[in-house]
């Protein structure tokens, strides 16, 4: 362990307003498996798997109890962006997070990749949860101090709704690695009117939209094929294992 990495910790506890009894928890939450394998350390892998039912589990929370009367569709678009790759490595990147992961081999000289980011933002709150004394209620509370109300307003900014083929092959990667297939399955209309009629699918989901113009209609059947997998979130984790 460099003992320059080492000082610099203290930074980053004030960045989240934490300081960690074991330190240890909190290295393991910034190690790289690359690096891991050189040093014979614990990799944050298993810190990332509990950090992102952590942060899935505060950020539906706020997003209830912030919007009251928001629909379960809506609230699932909203989930799905505040606990996306995209949004999360923002909030690491803001810690800068990038500075202290600990990383090996050819990663040691690579630039840090967003979602290699976002899994160490992931971790890092699985590792304040556990030094905390496993408080899921202290551990959302310093959640919430940092990112209540970035989380409110970008809300009320609209910031979750983006174009639905984007939601959808987001959601699609990070599920399973594939991506939506689109095709044209009717044209109606006379030449200056024409209605395209176009399928969306990915694995067992499918759905058809039409719009005027191909463009339209594929993302209306992103929306309903990403509806589809958000409203069967249950079924698809069996289904995945
Ligand atoms: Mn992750």
């Amino acid at each position: 362990m460099p003992a320059s990495s080492l000082k610099n910790f203290e930074e980053l506890e004030k960045a989240l307003g934490y300081s960690f009894r074991d330190k240890n928890l909190l290295i393991q939450a910034l190690t790289h498996k690359s690096y891991a394998g050189e040093y014979g350390l614990k990799s944050y892998e298993t810190l990332e798997f509990l950090g992102d039912s952590l942060i899935n589990l505060f950020v539906v929370d706020l997003l209830i109890e912030e919007f009251p009367s928001a629909s379960e569709g809506e609230l699932a678009m909203m989930k799905s962006y505040f606990v996306s790759e995209e949004f999360l490595y923002e909030l690491g990147e803001e810690l800068s997070l990038d500075a202290y992961l600990l990383l090996g081999g050819k990663r040691r000289s690579n630039h840090v990749s967003p979602s290699l980011l976002a899994d160490t933002f992931e971790a890092l709150w699985a590792a304040l949860y556990i030094d905390c004394g496993r408080s899921v209620d202290k551990t959302k509370e310093l959640f919430y101090r940092l990112y209540r109300n970035r989380i409110v307003e970008s809300v009320k900014r609209n910031e979750y709704k983006r174009d639905y083929k984007t939601l959808l092959q987001e959601e699609t990667q990070k599920r399973w690695r594939e991506r939506p297939t689109y095709r044209v399955v009717n044209i109606e209309g006379p030449h200056h009117s024409r209605v395209f009629e176009i399928e969306c699918s990915i694995r067992q989901y499918r759905a058809t939209a039409k719009g005027k113009s191909k463009k339209i209609a594929q993302q209306h059947a992103a929306k309903k094929v990403l509806e589809l997998i958000l409203s069967s979130e249950g079924e698809t984790q069996k289904a995945a294992y």
